[in-house]
C-alpha cells in the first residue's frame, strides 16, 4: 500500500514584493488548516525568512526556494547555497523548472548535481520535468521524460531518491491556460512511476510523490486530483491569489 504525501507547492517565481509576499503568506494562513495536504510555498529567496516566521507554528505549511547551488560555498557571485536557504527555514528546493532549463540553461547534467547536493544537505527537492509542445507532437514524450529523470535522478541511491518529489509540467501548459487533461496527466504520471519502479522498486515507486503543474486552477483540480497517480500540484498563476491557491487545496 502506497505511503505517499499529498502536497500543492506554489511557485510565485519572480513576483511580489516583501510585504506583498507577506501579506499573501497572511491570508494563506488564515484561509486554510491542518488536512490531508502539505502546503508548499516556493516564494523568492528574500521571503524565505519573513515567510518562516509567520508559519513556524503551522505544521501543515512548508516553504521551498525556487532553486539552489550545486556547491557547498564559494566565489559563486549571485547565487545561495543549499546551506543558507536551510538556515532562513527552506524545507523543499524547486529544481529544473522549465523556465530555469529555458532561460538559464540548467542541463540534466547541472541538476543532477544540484539534486545530489540539495540531498546530501536536508533540503528536500521538487524536481521538475516536462516536454515541450514540439516533442509532445512529435510523439516522443515518454522517452523525452523518462531521459531527464535517468540523467537528473537515477544517479541517487535508493535512500536519497526517497528524499524526491517529481513534478510532471508539459511546457505547453506552463503559464498558456492550456492544461493536459486528466487523462494525459495520469497516462504520463503512470510512466514515471513504472520507471521508478524499474530503477528502485515497487515500494519507492508507490511511495514517490508527483505533482502535476501547467495552468492549475481552481475548477480543473478536482478532475486531476481524482487521478490515481496524480499525488498533487505544481501551481504557478494560481498561487499568487489565496482565494485560487486555497481553492486549489481544498479541491482533495
Ligand atoms: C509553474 O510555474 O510551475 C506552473 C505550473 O505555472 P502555471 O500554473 O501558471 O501554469
Amino acid at each position: 500500500m502506497e505511503n505517499r504525501k499529498q502536497i500543492v507547492a506554489g511557485n510565485w517565481k519572480m513576483h511580489k514584493t516583501y510585504d506583498e509576499g507577506m501579506a499573501l503568506v497572511n491570508e494563506i494562513i488564515s484561509k486554510t488548516h491542518e488536512g490531508n495536504v502539505q502546503v508548499v510555498l516556493g516564494v523568492p529567496f528574500i521571503h524565505l525568512k519573513g515567510a518562516a516566521d509567520l508559519t513556524a507554528n503551522i505544521p501543515y505549511i512548508s516553504l521551498a526556494s525556487q532553486n539552489c547551488h550545486e556547491k557547498e560555498s564559494g566565489a559563486y557571485t549571485g547565487e545561495v547555497s543549499a546551506d543558507m536557504l536551510l538556515s532562513v527555514g527552506a524545507e523543499y528546493v524547486i529544481l529544473g523548472h522549465s523556465e530555469r532549463r529555458e532561460h538559464f540553461k540548467e542541463s540534466n547534467e547541472v541538476l543532477s548535481k544540484k539534486a545530489e547536493h540539495a540531498i546530501s544537505k536536508g533540503l528536500l527537492p521538487i524536481f521538475c520535468c516536462g516536454e515541450s509542445l514540439r516533442i509532445r507532437k512529435a510523439s516522443i514524450h515518454v522517452d523525452f521524460v523518462a531521459n531527464q529523470l535517468i540523467e537528473g535522478l537515477f544517479h541517487l541511491n535508493k535512500e536519497a531518491f526517497a528524499k524526491v518529489v517529481i513534478a510532471y509540467e508539459p511546457v505547453w501548459a506552463i503559464g498558456t491556460g492550456e492544461t493536459a487533461t486528466p487523462e494525459q496527466a495520469q497516462t504520463m504520471h503512470q510512466d514515471i512511476r513504472k520507471l521508478i519502479e524499474k530503477k528502485y522498486g515497487g515500494q519507492t515507486a508507490q511511495n514517490t510523490t508527483i505533482l502535476y503543474g501547467g495552468s492549475v486552477k481552481p475548477d480543473n483540480a478536482r478532475d486531476l486530483f481524482s487521478q490515481t497517480d496524480v499525488d498533487g500540484a505544481l501551481v504557478g498563476g494560481a498561487s499568487l491569489n489565496a482565494d485560487d491557491f486555497v481553492a486549489i487545496i481544498n479541491s482533495f
